[in-house]
């Protein structure tokens, strides 16, 4: 947990943001900005600044079986993932997250 962390306060449930899916080490929550019709926020509970510092491997595979499980209970066949790393490939929020995009034909 990172006091200055945004996503951290969500997480810990400051904003009452509704959490579309959560497994035990994992929560994903729709971004506040969407740029498809679906666009969803995979994150890691614990407080990760980046892909970069992401040293638990499985984390690294709960995060993926967390997107698969969260596309399938939304109903998305088709998805684009990215994870931005670092301020110059356009990271804004220093807690690691994986954009999940799709439902353009749902
Ligand atoms: P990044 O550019 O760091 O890869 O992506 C950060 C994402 O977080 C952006 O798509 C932005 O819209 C989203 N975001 C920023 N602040 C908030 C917030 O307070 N709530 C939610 N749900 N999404 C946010
Ligand atoms: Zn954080």
């Amino acid at each position: 947990m990172s006091d200055n962390c945004i996503f951290c306060k969500i997480i810990r449930g400051d904003f009452g943001t509704e959490f579309v899916y959560e497994t035990e080490n994992t929560v994903v929550f729709n971004d506040i900005n969407p740029a498809a019709p679906v666009h969803m926020l995979v994150c890691p509970k614990v407080h990760v600044e980046s892909l970069n510092e992401l040293e638990d491997t499985a984390l690294m595979s709960e995060l993926l079986q967390t997107v698969k499980a969260v596309t399938k209970k939304v109903g998305l066949k088709a998805y684009k993932t990215q994870i931005n790393t670092g301020k110059e490939a356009g990271q804004e929020v220093f807690h690691l997250h994986i954009h999940v995009l799709g439902g353009w034909n749902k």
